[in-house]
């Protein structure tokens, strides 16, 4: 006994093996919940203006590192924060740290207004199970009135399960994000059951392509078509639009041919540590490839 509850998978090495390891992993997840802080770390990815690689916002993305080695990746566990509603709880750390993090670029790079130049924007994950929360706009107004971040800077990225649900309770919330100058972008656009109709819907600001779209780009046609269709929808909505998952020049130079004005990818920057997000916006950072 004490040895500990992990000495007991020893004695029943195969007995239902995936339960055993999924209660370890939420009793795991539990723990490092409790000490967010010291537990979890946030990465950063750039976000850029694809005609001049000029950064225009980062992605928060959530990291748990193991130990010195191993590092948790956010598909293995927030599922299963998703499902035992401890992404309440993570979400609402990772939305508080990335604000503090978003206000120490916004201080190193100076005020914007006056400059003409645009506030460095945050982009935060939002999962669907977080949103449905009945206190979550009030746990995002308190963070962002409570910090110094421009106005206009942050943008909560959701997937359509949240848009899917069609309740007057998800667009009153929408609505006073709006108020607080909250951007909200559709992640992972064009997977899943993706309507146009949500554009008319939702007060949508952002559409993000997915990754799935932007593989094919340069070998399918068809694939061409559908994500300049998207772009040039949206343009005309007033939507912005992002490709995701950028990972070579051709999908840059068709996508910049295409009008489409922004992009992530591996091409330009994988997720950054904090350090090296600081080290790009301390030098004015341009991602030219
Ligand atoms: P996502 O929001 O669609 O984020 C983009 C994912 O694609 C990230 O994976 C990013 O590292 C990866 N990626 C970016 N560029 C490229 C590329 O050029 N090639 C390839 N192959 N991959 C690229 P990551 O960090 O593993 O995150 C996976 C997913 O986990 C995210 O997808 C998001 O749905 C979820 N996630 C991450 N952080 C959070 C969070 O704080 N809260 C919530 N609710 N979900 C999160
Ligand atoms: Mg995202
Ligand atoms: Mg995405
Ligand atoms: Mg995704």
């Amino acid at each position: 006994k004490a040895a500990g509850k992990r000495q007991w998978r020893h004695y029943h090495p195969s007995l239902q093996a995936g339960l055993i390891e999924r209660h370890e992993l939420n009793e795991h997840l539990d723990n490092a919940v409790a000490v967010a802080d010291s537990a979890f770390a946030l990465h950063y990815q750039p976000i850029v203006d694809l005609s001049n690689g000029e950064l225009v916002a980062f992605e928060a993305l959530v990291r748990w590192p193991q130990d010195q080695r191993a590092m948790m990746m956010p598909d293995e566990f927030i599922p299963v924060a998703e499902e035992s509603g401890q992404i309440v709880r993570l979400g609402a750390w990772v939305l508080q740290r990335a604000v503090a993090d978003g206000e120490g670029w916004q201080r190193l790079r100076g005020p914007s207004a006056g400059r003409g130049v645009p506030p460095l924007r945050l982009n935060v994950n939002v999962s669907a199970r977080q949103f449905r929360e009945a206190d979550f706009v009030d746990v995002v107004r308190d963070i962002v009135r409570g910090s110094a971040l421009e106005r206009g800077s942050l943008v909560l990225e959701l997937t359509e399960s949240v848009l899917m649900n069609r309740d007057e309770r998800v667009h009153a919330d929408m609505r006073e994000l709006c108020d607080l100058g909250i951007g909200i972008a559709i992640d992972d656009f064009g997977t899943g059951y993706s309507s146009l109709s949500y554009l008319r819907e939702f007060p949508i600001s952002i559409l993000k392509i997915d990754k799935s779209f932007i593989d094919g780009l340069a070998h399918s046609a068809q694939q061409y078509a559908l994500v300049e269709g998207i772009a040039r929808i949206a343009e005309k909505l007033g939507v912005e639009v992002i490709a995701e998952g950028i990972e070579n020049t051709a999908q840059r130079d068709l996508l910049a041919e295409m009008g489409c004005p922004l992009g992530q990818g591996y091409l330009f920057s994988h997720p950054l540590s904090l350090e090296e997000a600081d080290a790009l916006v301390r030098l004015h950072g341009r991602l030219t490839v």
